[in-house]
């Protein structure tokens, strides 16, 4: 196998993301320019976060449908914000079967369109109301620039559609998945976020308003990890679903969608790699733990796997997902950093030695420190160790994210931390889009979200001095 070397992260941040892609063999380049293979390694960590979320999805009352992939073109059209923000990067499908379609068919970029022209069939009453649906699968939005996982032609996501009665049930949908969201971010992630709404300008298009989580990367830049949208009554209206009421009135659907994608890998590879690899949550982990058998003598060798057979039967029914890699031809040395760049959270290592003392080394991939624990009630050791590295990863994401958030109320000092070392910017902002938009022309920074977090605070637009309520997030984003 081929054997990438991992640029230092400090030496060109760019660079070493995508070794790091290469070397834990997560995702590889496709014949097709902006398109993406995942690999096994890299599909193994979506599927932990497909179940995680799914779990959550399901918790909260959802179920999941699937919808075509292919949509008719006329159905985009039908929601002309939509429309506008999409057309640019979609792809259409003019020929099949040997012959020119009658009408063009869009590979869906987001399937708001092709699922409200159901739901007018599937809503009739107030009793049909909510209507709390899932859907895992791809999307193709044609981008220019690309990069493995952040931003590609075709990727993976989940996208929620759901469909209610009023204004106010639609709105509590939106915020109750933008905290599932959250949950998974911090919990599952080990990525600590912040919850705003988007601003107008930067809101989905077909939606009323937008919520998202943002998080920081390990360049503190932003990365936008998930939205939450209001759909308000536009793609009932688009596709004339409505419902009678209690009263008997005929009334207009209010919608949310709600997507999380392949973008968090990304983000996963962010925020926790270092120098010598990913870095994944053990919560996130197939593999959580790496058991590396140390030997010079056949005889040895069958000692110390008969141990690791003995000491690894409980890690079953404690649910530690774990490999003994008894590869002949690697040495230890080799194996422990195959392992690090796979960013496996723990590795066990033990030899001849150890069995004398009834140890095992026990080596932690977050923060490299090596400790002899006994073998005896090991499977409880390792579970509560697992536990430590996914509480600690978090804290150190979190304490890097406070050391990079300023407050800042000058605009040049503004544009020497961006300039800088970068950073989360709290800031006031009068609300105005010209305000937001020459910034941005400026600075290349974004208003990330409006916190909810944030208090109401007295305070002056870092831009024109105009009165402001609050302070906003800026920060340059992937
Ligand atoms: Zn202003």
């Amino acid at each position: 196998m081929a054997e990438t070397k991992i640029t230092k992260r400090s030496e060109d941040y760019s660079r070493w993301y995508t070794d790091v892609i290469q070397a834990a063999e997560l995702a590889d380049y496709a014949p097709v320019k902006g398109c993406m293979i995942i690999r096994p390694n890299g599909f193994a960590i979506w599927e932990k976060m497909q179940q995680a979320l799914d779990t959550m999805f399901k918790e909260t009352g959802h179920q999941n449908a699937y919808f075509p992939l292919f949509i008719p073109e006329s159905f985009l059209q039908k929601e002309a914000e939509h429309v506008k923000g999409f057309a640019p990067e979609v792809a259409v499908v003019t020929h099949a079967g040997g012959s020119k379609l009658e009408e063009p068919l869009v590979i869906r970029p987001t399937s708001e369109t092709i699922i409200w022209n159901s739901y007018r069939n599937w809503i009739q009453s107030y009793r049909d109301l909510p209507l709390l649906i899932n859907q895992w699968c791809n999307v193709v939005r044609w981008e220019m620039r690309t990069r493995l996982f952040l931003r590609t032609a075709e990727f993976l996501w989940q996208e929620g559609h759901t469909a209610h009665a009023t204004y106010e049930d639609a709105e509590e949908e939106t915020i109750r998945m933008l905290g599932v969201y959250r949950r998974f971010a911090e919990e599952f992630m080990a990525l600590p976020v912040i919850e705003g709404r988007k601003t107008d300008k930067e809101k989905f298009a077909g939606a009323d308003h937008t919520y998202s989580i943002e998080a920081m990367m390990g360049d503190a830049k932003a990365l936008q990890a998930g939205t939450s949208h209001h759909l308000g009554q536009n793609f009932a209206k688009a596709f004339e679903v409505t419902f009678q009421s209690e009263k008997g009135a005929r009334e207009y659907v209010y919608a949310t969608s709600w997507g999380l994608s392949t973008r968090m890998i990304g983000a996963l590879i962010m925020a926790h790699g270092d120098d010598n690899g990913i870095v994944i949550p053990p919560r996130l982990a197939t593999i959580q733990v790496a058991i590396v058998p140390i030997y010079r003598k056949p005889e040895e060798r069958d000692r110390v796997m008969q141990a690791i057979d003995n000491f690894t039967m409980p890690f079953k029914t404690a649910g530690i997902g774990f490999k003994v890699d008894a590869r002949e031809q690697y040495s230890p040395g080799w194996k422990f950093n195959d392992w690090e760049k796979r960013g496996v959270p723990l590795r066990i290592e033990v030899g001849p030695k150890d069995l004398e003392k009834g140890q095992v080394m026990l080596a932690r991939r977050d923060n490299g420190q090596k400790s002899p624990v006994p073998q005896d009630g090991l499977a409880h050791t390792v579970a509560q160790m697992l536990d430590t590295i996914q509480k600690s990863l978090f804290q150190r994401a979190l304490e890097f994210r406070e050391k990079h958030s300023y407050s800042i109320d000058n605009y040049s000092k503004f544009n020497e931390i961006l300039d800088g070392e970068g950073g989360f910017i709290w800031s006031h902002w009068c609300g105005s889009g010209e305000c937001e938009e020459r910034i941005k022309d400026e600075t290349k920074a974004t208003i990330r979200n409006i916190p909810m977090q944030a208090k109401a605070e007295e305070g002056k637009c870092i831009k024109c001095g105009s009165r402001s309520e609050r302070r906003v997030i800026f920060a340059r984003a992937y």
